[in-house]
């Protein structure tokens, strides 16, 4: 075989980066990064909103934030890129009483956790930090003033960056289409740019990750989901400071972007494939809900030619897969996030360079996200609004 390496990623998104440095930061330079496309970025990645935020309702999402909120705040220092992190927070609004007993427990867990930037907050407090709420059903809400927002594109820049300073390959335009075993595990990949003789493989392939796995014979679930975004023309009404506002009855959010303000729902009639048109009909749907909460919106602005769509890279308990598969050595799986891959990227590089090199890691039970949780019933279950 022509090319060997010790670890090849498979996908060179925010997730694929990110394991190529920690990687490469643990010690381990001999990595080679296949991405299909010629361009990085071109996946989920290039996609996103880009929220950050400790503000989750488990332990093991607060930690994974955690881990990333530290890290994005020295991310420059760490990688010699600016990640763009805007601590602007982000705003839970509550108009139902089931959703403040959730912000409450949320937020005893959160300080138990160790997160000191979270908040509850009275509705007029609520109405201090976004004043342009309809606020007559407002019971209140929480604020994280830590969490803001990151450039997915720079985050992911910079961990590609940083890992091939330090010696890691990048190969764009090498889609794998092969992955090779034998009696030991995995033994190689075959890409469009030749064969790669190697005993570990990652897979970071975003969305398409089960159609990688199975390359591997392994039954992997994760699908995709499209998501849409909607940028405004300029509305000089939000302040460029305002923070990540979510009416918890809807799921509707929003935050500024350039002038305007990039509107965000989950619409839960969407269905999962590769669907990566805008839907010109989501525009009436997401206005409806965002002037119910933002009277102003109204006079809002949209041109549906820059609205787009991307993928979530969804699992039955919307928690990532992560770590080995025993059943094919030198496998391992960093996959699935559910809508939260970009926060996620620091920690993940973090628990997947620890298995890899060490076998175990400190950050987080690790356990809990393996693939086997689904054999054995083990799913997490969060009631997460977002
Ligand atoms: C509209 C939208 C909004 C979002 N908002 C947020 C947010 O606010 N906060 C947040 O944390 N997350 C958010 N996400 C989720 C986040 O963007 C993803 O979880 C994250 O980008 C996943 O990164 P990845 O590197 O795993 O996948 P990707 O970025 O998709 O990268 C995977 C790469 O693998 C490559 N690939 C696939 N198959 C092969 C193959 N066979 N060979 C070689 N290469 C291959 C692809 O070309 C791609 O570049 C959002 C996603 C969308 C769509």
């Amino acid at each position: 075989m022509a090319e060997t390496a010790e670890v090849v990623m498979i996908g060179g998104g925010i997730v694929g980066a990110s394991v190529a440095y920690h990687l490469a930061e643990g010690g381990c330079t001999d990595v080679l990064v296949l991405e299909r496309e010629a361009h990085l970025g071109r996946g989920s990645t290039g996609k996103s909103m880009g929220g950050v935020r400790a503000q989750f309702s488990t332990e093991i999402n607060i930690r994974l934030s955690l881990y990333a909120l530290d890290f994005f705040a020295r991310f420059e220092q760490a990688t010699g890129c600016p990640p763009g992190y805007r601590p602007q927070g982000y705003l839970f609004v509550a108009t139902r009483e089931k959703h403040m007993e959730y912000l409450r427990a949320n937020f005893q867990l959160q300080r138990a956790c160790g997160v000191k930037t979270v908040e509850l907050l009275s509705p007029a407090e609520v109405l201090h930090r976004m004043p342009h709420l309809r606020s007559d059903d407002v019971l209140g809400g929480s604020f994280g003033s830590a969490d803001g927002f990151v450039d997915p594109h720079s985050v992911m820049g910079g961990f590609m960056q940083r890992a091939t300073e330090k010696g890691v390959h990048l190969w764009k335009g090498a889609e794998v289409t092969g992955i090779l075993k034998d009696a030991n595990g995995i033994a190689g990949v075959e890409t469009r740019r030749g064969t790669v003789s190697t005993r570990k493989v990652v897979n970071a392939a975003g969305p398409w990750a089960a159609q990688v796995a199975a390359l591997a014979g392994v039954d992997l679930p994760v699908q995709p989901l499209r998501r849409m975004l909607v940028p405004t023309e300029p509305f000089p009404l939000i302040a460029r400071e305002a923070p990540m506002t979510i009416d918890m009855a809807t799921g509707f959010h929003f935050r500024p972007e350039g002038l305007g303000v990039l509107l965000a729902w989950n619409d839960p009639e969407e269905t999962p494939g590769f669907k990566t048109q805008f839907d010109p009909a989501f525009i009436e749907k997401i206005l409806t809900r965002a002037v119910d909460r933002v009277p102003c919106f109204e006079s809002l602005e949209v041109n549906p030619k820059r609205a787009w769509a991307g993928l979530y890279e969804m699992t039955p308990d919307h928690y990532p897969i992560l770590g080995p598969v025993p059943e094919v050595p030198g496998f391992y799986l960093a996959n699935g996030f559910s809508g939260h891959g970009v926060m996620h990227s620091p920690a993940t590089g973090k628990v997947m360079s620890d298995l890899i090199l060490r076998g175990h890691t400190d950050l987080i039970d690790a356990t809990a996200l393996n693939l086997a949780r689904f054999a054995e019933g083990r799913m997490i279950h969060e009631s997460a609004v977002l």
